[in-house]
């Protein structure tokens, strides 16, 4: 009997409407677990490099992991992975939610989905079975709607349906998928793949329970976490205010981005005021299945002119502030609806604000006009605007069609300096996190695979002091010492090469950041308790962060397969200059070769040589020689 998996992995062919059920061994599940590494294994097996992103053999695989569908608190996670549109890179996206826990009830482990369809479908996966059923009448739905017919046709209102928008359907090229409305697989593309694949949904069903192997630890362990949920600052903040209520406090120490990064700190801090949004906006507040934090937000909005649909949920930090300072917007309803269209239409809302931020710098710089953005007047703070110009980007209308293709590919062919302005990390527009007060965190803007991104690892300022979270907490896993948030050296790497195999062990596992240490209330101790108590495996850090080093490795060869090289591991020049305004004012340059020698340092650490190919040991360490006849190919 398996404990924690139901050693079921599901293959869709989609150009021939086969399914097969493919049942690996415990060793499997063991060397790779789920997510990340789960699915690079069969990118890396299946697909050839240079694959079109938008070709039939491009895989779409969504995988769980050997941990998710229990009631332990805080890990519900699932992972999307394909060849990401985007960057062209390993594309790799988490959402929270409810889906990935009902495909575990429903009897997978994962679904890896090739081919494509000629028709809309969508997927129906109840408890074991599958079929692939006509979505005709639901291609050109908004995502709400879409999913009240699938729940309707199928007649069951608790179906979990993971879909896409227009934005997907459209080949956005940074189209996410969400579930639930309000849970998304954002960043690099992954609905655009789902929308190539003329894919609408995933419906899943599921009343199987998880075997595990001691139900009366988890039971433990999950009883002490709640009780300290509303105790600890950290939950507790969460739960009042979510990731929104960070801003306010981002913008006064002096680096909330603001104008497309000219601007460290947006003058118009009373807009950002969390009491004034619970008060006006919030409705309620949701969690993921089995959480109880309950961090995610719900607005709702109807002033006569603007209405906000609170099946949509609400605004995260990221999509509050890319739609607010980052396009000069000082009008918190106005992001609430750009928040509620990127939902509507499954557009990454980080990609879409800064794309459009970009556009309006380009504007106010005079590189573009009215004559090449359909007559819209792009300054920065014209908040119509940015709504309409959206609303362009989903429907791949005039000058939205050029933006739709991301703000890269967009400054390429505007010409004129216009790259100058670009914030992008691999062809991927950067988070709202202002490296130059969290050195540790550009280091992973440079070195993710799947371009930049916030959720690379575990951020600067947990570990800044003896007494800091982070610091306190980690022993476990060798991190004791505290080092500076704006520090660049030896220290910092290695402080960050432990973080990223941790958090990729998060991806892996499914388990939610805003749970577990450094950022959530949850123990190192806790969560090996809670890993063995499910599987049995009486598994150890070391043999956890060795599938998780596993991860990193197999994206890195993805991605040199590819053709990327060190040269791609970089981060925006607007970093390497001082913050502007704000209380920074005229401080934080990150010195440009220090911060070089910082990659190349990490390098080393990771067993990678000075081009970051892995090195023959480094892979025969990790049990990848399975991948040593590709890298000699790569060298
Ligand atoms: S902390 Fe928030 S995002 Fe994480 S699982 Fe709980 S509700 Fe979901």
């Amino acid at each position: 009997m398996s404990y924690g998996y139901n050693g079921n992995i599901l293959h869709v062919n989609l150009s021939t409407k086969e399914t097969l059920v493919e049942h690996p061994e415990e060793g499997f599940y063991r060397k790779y677990c789920g997510g990340r590494a789960l699915a690079l294994y069969y990118m890396l097996k299946e697909m050839k490099p240079n694959t079109n992103a938008f070709s039939p053999e491009n895989l779409l695989i969504f995988a769980t992991s050997v941990i998710v569908g229990t009631r332990a608190p805080a890990i519900n996670r699932y992972t999307v992975c394909a060849k990401s549109p985007l960057t062209g890179a390993q594309g790799e996206s988490e959402a929270g939610g409810f889906w990935g826990p009902e495909l575990k009830m429903a009897g997978f482990d994962a679904i890896i989905i090739r081919g494509c369809s000629e028709k809309p479908v969508y997927l129906w996966i109840k408890d074991g079975q599958v079929e692939i059923k006509d979505a005709s009448k639901l291609w050109g739905k908004d995502t709400g709607e879409a999913q009240s017919l699938i729940r309707q046709e199928l007649d069951d209102s608790r179906i979990r349906v993971a879909l896409i928008g227009k934005g997907g359907e459209n080949l956005v090229r940074f189209a996410n998928i969400v579930n639930e409305l309000s849970h998304f697989n954002g960043r690099n593309g992954l609905g655009a793949v789902m929308g190539s694949k003329k894919l609408k949904a995933i419906a899943v069903r599921g009343n199987n329970k998880i075997n595990v192997v001691d139900p009366e630890k988890i039971k433990e362990v999950t009883r002490a976490y709640a009780k300290r949920v509303m105790e600890n600052p950290l939950s507790k903040g969460l739960r009042d205010n979510g990731t929104i209520g960070f801003i306010s406090g981002g913008n006064q120490e002096g680096w909330l981005p603001t104008r497309n990064w000219t601007q460290a700190g947006f003058e118009k801090d009373e807009h950002y005021n969390i009491k004034t949004f619970n008060k006006k906006y919030l409705k309620k507040v949701e969690s993921c299945y089995a959480c109880p934090i309950a961090c995610k937000r719900v607005v709702e909005v109807d002033d006569g002119k603007i209405r906000v649909d609170r099946m949509y949920g609400g605004p995260e930090y990221e999509t509050a502030v890319t739609f607010g300072s980052l396009c000069g917007v000082d009008d918190l309803t106005y992001i609430c609806k750009a928040s509620e269209l990127c939902a509507r239409y499954t557009l990454d809302s980080i990609s879409t604000g800064v794309t459009i931020a970009f556009a309006m710098h380009c504007f106010e710089k005079g590189i573009i006009s009215q004559e090449d953005t359909d007559g819209l007047e792009l300054k920065f703070g014209n908040k119509e605007e940015m709504l309409t110009l959206l609303e362009k980007i989903a429907n791949r209308e005039g000058f939205g069609n050029l933006l739709a293709e991301g703000s890269q590919r967009a400054a390429q062919k505007i010409g004129k300096d216009a790259e100058k302005l670009l914030r992008v990390g691999k062809k991927q527009e950067i988070p709202m996190h202002d490296v130059r007060v969290k050195t540790g965190l550009g280091l992973q803007y440079a070195l993710a695979d799947y371009g930049a991104d916030h959720m690379k690892a575990a951020h600067d300022p947990f570990f800044a002091n003896k007494d800091s979270w982070g610091t306190k907490e980690m022993g476990g896993i060798g991190i004791y010492e505290p080092v500076s948030p704006t520090d660049i050296g030896e220290k910092k790497v290695i402080l960050f090469k432990k973080l990223d195999i941790y958090w990729s062990l998060f991806d892996i596992l499914g388990i939610c950041y805003f749970g577990w240490v450094p950022r959530g209330i949850g123990s190192l101790e806790e969560l090996l308790d809670i890993i063995n108590s499910i599987t049995g495996w009486r598994t150890s850090w070391y043999e956890l962060m060795q599938v998780a080093e596993r991860s990193i490795n197999m994206a890195r060869i993805f991605n040199l397969r590819e053709g990327f090289t060190d040269k791609n591991d970089t981060m925006p020049e607007v970093f390497y200059e001082n913050l502007k305004g704000g209380k920074l004012d005229n401080t934080g340059a990150i010195d440009k070769e220090d911060f070089e020698k910082a990659i190349k340092t990490r390098y080393g650490l990771m067993g990678w040589d000075e081009k970051s190919i892995p090195t023959k040991g480094k892979l025969i360490d990790l049990g990848l020689d399975w991948l040593i006849e590709e890298v000699e190919r790569i060298e």
